[in-house]
């Protein structure tokens, strides 16, 4: 059997990384894992029952039975219920942080996550992938770029989606989740020893998907044809 291999990109809220991983998965004929959807949807299944999404008891009775689906096309399902629009909302992005912040939920959703990397070679995006869901990632990526640059991209994507937000509010989200997530005590937001650090802030997608392309030929010597 091929060897799988696998890309991980980490890095803090609304800094590309899945534009990008996107891009790198297809060219590479790569699966691409969106892990943070995974945590987007726990959350609304959390919201939806109308349960409390900063109580850990609540929330961790959800898990048996649970079943997120990351569809090729790039629709996300939640129990078979298409969740993919309605996970980006702000009520959802507001309370993710408390959820992903939960062992159990980690554990459950990580379980999840290293099941298709064994099946398949991925671009996984998250925050934890190169620490701790696939430590032995041939290529570690952390991508970064300042928070008024990720607060303007993220409030553009949200116009072109119709969701109404003000930039003051994206830029508090932003800097909330980056708190909670840096700061939980099981499996934090950090970069891999081993990672490369990547600066965005000042690059454009076409850019940055360059770079990693490079990275990942250079450190797993695959050949990257034509893009
Ligand atoms: O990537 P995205 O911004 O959609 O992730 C939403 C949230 O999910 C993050 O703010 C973080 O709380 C959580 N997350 C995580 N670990 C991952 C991916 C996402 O804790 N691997």
């Amino acid at each position: 059997m091929e060897k799988r291999i696998a890309i991980a990109i980490d890095g803090p809220a609304a800094a590309g990384k899945s534009t990008v991983a996107k891009r790198v998965a297809q060219v590479l004929n790569f699966t691409y894992v969106d892990t943070g959807a995974m945590y987007r949807a726990f959350t609304y299944a959390v919201i939806q029952k109308g349960l409390d999404p900063k109580d850990e008891e609540q929330a961790v009775s959800l898990i048996p039975g649970l079943s997120i689906d990351l569809a090729e096309n790039g629709h996300v399902y939640l129990n078979s219920q298409d969740v993919t629009d309605v996970i980006r909302t702000p009520l959802v992005s507001g309370n993710v942080s408390y959820i992903a912040a939960m062992k159990p939920v980690r554990l459950a959703l990580v379980e999840m996550q290293r099941a298709i990397a064994e099946k398949k070679s991925v671009v996984m995006d998250g925050r934890d992938i190169g620490t701790y869901v696939l430590p032995n990632a041939e290529v570690k990526i952390f991508q970064i770029a300042s928070v008024e640059t990720r607060a303007i991209r993220r409030y553009e994507e949200n116009l072109e989606k119709g969701l109404k937000t003000t930039l003051k509010e994206v830029e508090e989200d932003l800097r909330k989740r980056d708190y909670i997530d840096s700061h939980r005590e099981f499996s934090p937001l950090k970069p891999a020893p081993d990672s490369v650090l990547l600066d965005t802030s000042y690059m454009s997608v076409l850019e940055v998907v360059e770079a990693i392309l490079k990275i990942i030929k250079e450190k797993t010597g695959i050949e990257i044809l034509c893009h």
